[in-house]
């Protein structure tokens, strides 16, 4: 039987069913006005985990799985930033239900892709608002809650268990983050059942205190009662869930029932991807169909999820995910050669060995990784083929990886079987050039050729590996080369972040080349994970222009990673860091390597930017001495970069990036300079000015935020510093 960590008594408990052979579980599902993203669905992989063992253990599970539709809507609008969508969806006169109808449908179609097991409901959390009224009639009756302005308030100090769960009893320490306090609660922990709907609020229900929406938490109440009745078993949820929602969800549910509502919670620890908080404002929210769009399987990721415990954090990176993908490729893969193999006995008690080791690790607080190491070991033991085969479709019941599905070799047509066979003949006669020459051909076909005990096989390459050939990609700054210890050999670099739309890149680009003079130049363009034609477009230009050179990243990588592997596979004396709504129309490489001969001055471009107090930048110097060079072009020497440092690659998205470098270069007494005559046109800023005013704020306080905790306490390096009494000299050379 499974044994898990339980938060509420604080141990790894082993699972006892309140009634014999039936397990009632709960998981807090999706809000379907956004899209669930990979973090969360590592949560839902958690609660299918439960489950598969648990009906392993030969238990029947009833598994509830709520769709959230209604309550803080409109906190979603002001806080997700994303909405632009929603806000798209109902002014061309969607309904609120279609776009929760829309969003839910992609969920359950991830879940699936996941082989996530169907909950056995899927209650709406709008189709339960009688359910909650009659939770919040039955909690005023008995004194646990009143109401206030139509507002109704659970009243914490009268339930005495508060805190049980989260242990976090001085509410008011948290109580800010979520809403603003709320002058009408008696008591700064009690939280909201029914909120009184404000003026021009459409989405509302009538209830004895008037109209108005339910409460965040008083739907899972609701519907965990209606479909598991007063108590259960098992809820689920992620780290974030413990405190307030469900501490408030217990609150609620023992108060009006009177008993004990759930005997084991248990929360799955956040992801985090590219090792940082998944945000919208850092661009590192996946989605699977984004894991989809770059050619990996969905299953991928939940075998990404078995290498980390439910328990720990798990990082996310595409580095991690494309080795997950190819353990499972071999792991189906051998599955398939080897159900070709004669049966054959022998090492049975090893071959029961590992089923115990295996199913002992599951329910021992479901430690996947253990029990996909032991996979591992098992699969390269010295039991049987036929025997491993039938051991990893046992663990599959578990995994969920379709393991028995081949990586489409059925799909190998008769020609190519041929060709194998000729092959083969080749090798056989010791002709390695020509097998090796007809692997080849193979491979470039689309298929990939496995030398095994049986002969060549082949099978055609997953879509993954098929975007591979496509051409290279790189997941993070960290995989590319640096040669930035080597001797520059040619005058200038330009370093362009493409992070989308084809054609400014393209014009960006042609501005690079055309106005070179007599300087040797190369221009070094990321792709940074677009998907809107970009990486073709420059693999385009790349075969007819030899100056340029592309690196692709499979995914959003980020501005700052962007630029420092351009930074780092520069070979320029001096660089050029160009944004690509900007536009070279002249000569701008003389003026730049004559201002850049100059020792103090560490960067140099057209515009420039001052501020008096590093609260304010002003787009005012022309001319002169700045304290920062906007990105749209910045030129600085290659040679610095090893005094000055790489970009910090926190900044993911391009605002402040560029001060915090200039300030960089200040740190190391370098003056910033600019000269607004030199020949460049700016055009709209398309990774601006399509993004919506939330988002905009967001981005530019968090990166803004980044900026002053660095600087924040060093107004020596301004320019204004002279004026107001600093010594700058002694920055200077
Ligand atoms: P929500 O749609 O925000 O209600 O979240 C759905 C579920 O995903 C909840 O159980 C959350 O606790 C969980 N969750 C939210 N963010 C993450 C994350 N980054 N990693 C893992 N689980 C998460
Ligand atoms: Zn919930």
């Amino acid at each position: 039987m499974l044994h898990i960590y339980n938060t509420l008594a604080k141990r790894v408990e082993e699972i006892q069913p309140a009634t014999p052979g039936l397990i009632e579980m709960y998981t807090c599902g999706p809000t379907v006005y956004r899209d669930a993203h990979i973090g969360n669905m590592r949560t839902y992989i958690m609660a299918d985990w439960i489950r598969r063992s648990l009906i392993h253990s030969g238990l029947k599970v009833i598994h509830i799985k709520n769709i959230t539709d209604v309550g803080h809507m409109r906190q979603e609008l002001a806080e997700a930033g994303g909405d632009k969508m929603i806000m798209a969806a109902l002014a061309e006169g969607k309904t609120i239900q279609e776009i929760a109808d829309v969003y839910a449908g992609r969920f359950f179609r991830d879940e699936a892709r996941l082989n996530i097991m169907e909950a056995t409901v899927f209650p709406w959390a709008s189709h339960h608002i009688a359910e909650m009224l009659d939770i919040n009639t039955k909690l005023i009756a008995n004194g646990h809650a009143y109401e206030k302005g139509g507002n109704l308030y659970f009243d914490v100090p009268s339930f005495e268990s508060y805190g049980k769960l989260s242990n976090n009893i001085g509410g008011d320490l948290l109580e800010g983050v979520r809403s603003e306090a709320d002058p009408m609660k008696r008591d700064p922990r009690d939280f909201t059942l029914w909120k009184a709907a404000e003026p021009g609020r459409d989405v509302k229900w009538d209830s004895p205190w008037g109209p108005g929406f339910p409460g965040w938490h008083i739907e899972c109440s609701a519907m965990a009662s209606k479909y598991l009745g007063e108590s259960f078993d098992i809820h689920t949820g992620g780290v974030d869930n413990v405190f307030p929602h469900h501490e408030d969800e217990i609150a609620q549910s023992e108060a009006a029932f009177g008993k004990q509502h759930v005997n084991y919670w248990v929360h799955a620890q956040h992801l985090l991807a590219d090792g940082a908080k998944m945000a919208k404002s850092a661009g590192n929210v996946f989605l699977i169909e984004e894991l989809i769009e770059r050619g990996f399987s969905p299953l991928s990721f939940r075998y990404l999820c078995m290498t980390v415990r439910y328990r720990h954090r798990m990082n996310f990176t595409f580095t991690s995910l494309k080795a997950a993908e190819k353990a499972l490729t071999g792991l189906r893969h051998r599955i398939w050669l080897w159900s070709q193999e004669p049966e054959t006995s022998g090492h049975e008690t090893e071959t029961e060995e590992y089923r115990q080791r295996f199913w002992n690790m599951v329910e021992s607080d479901l430690d996947l990784p253990s029990a996909l190491a032991m996979t591992w070991e098992m699969v390269r033991s010295e039991i049987p083929n036929r025997a491993k085969v039938a051991l990893l479709l046992e663990f599959d019941q578990m995994f969920g990886l379709d393991l028995d599905k081949a990586p489409a070799e059925n799909a190998v047509t008769a020609n190519v079987t041929e060709t194998l066979t000729i092959r083969g003949g080749h090798r056989e006669q010791s002709d390695y050039a020509t097998a090796d020459s007809i692997r080849w051909q193979l491979t470039s076909d689309g298929y990939v050729v496995h030398d095994t005990w049986s002969g060549p096989h082949a099978r055609p390459k997953t879509p993954l590996e098929l975007r591979q050939d496509k051409w290279a990609s790189v997941s993070s700054s960290r995989e590319v080369e640096s040669h930035l210890d080597k001797p520059a050999d040619l005058d200038f670099t330009f370093i362009l972040n493409a992070y989308g739309y084809p054609s400014d890149v393209k014009r960006c680009i042609d501005g690079m080349l055309q106005h070179t003079g007599n300087h040797s130049v190369e221009a070094i363009v990321i792709d940074n994970g677009s998907t809107d034609g970009t990486g073709e477009l420059l693999e385009e230009m790349q075969s007819q222009l030899p100056e340029l050179k592309v690196v692709h990243a499979d995914h959003v990588i980020g501005d700052a990673a962007s630029k420092n592997i351009g930074l780092m596979q520069s070979r320029g004396r001096n660089i050029v860091v160009m944004d690509g709504s900007a536009e070279i129309t002249g000569n701008i490489l003389d003026s730049i390597s004559e201002t850049l001969s100059d020792p103090t001055i560490g960067i140099f471009g057209p515009w420039g930017l001052s501020t008096p107090d590093m609260q304010h930048f002003h787009e005012e110097v022309d001319d002169g001495d700045a304290d920062a060079m906007q990105a749209y072009c910045m030129a600085f020497r290659r040679e610095e970069v090893n005094k000055v440092g790489l970009m910090r690659e926190c900044f993911r998205f391009y605002r402040n990036l560029d001060i915090d470098y200039c300030f960089q270069f200040k740190d190391k007494g370098f003056r910033v300079v600019a000269d607004s005559s030199l020949p460049l046109v700016r055009h709209e800023h398309r990774q601006w000015t399509e993004l919506d005013d939330n988002q905009r704020d967001e981005l530019s306080r968090k990166n803004f935020g980044r900026f002053l905790k660095r600087w924040g306490n060093r107004p020596d390096l301004l320019i204004a510093a002279d004026a107001v009494g600093f010594d700058n000299q002694k920055f200077h050379h």
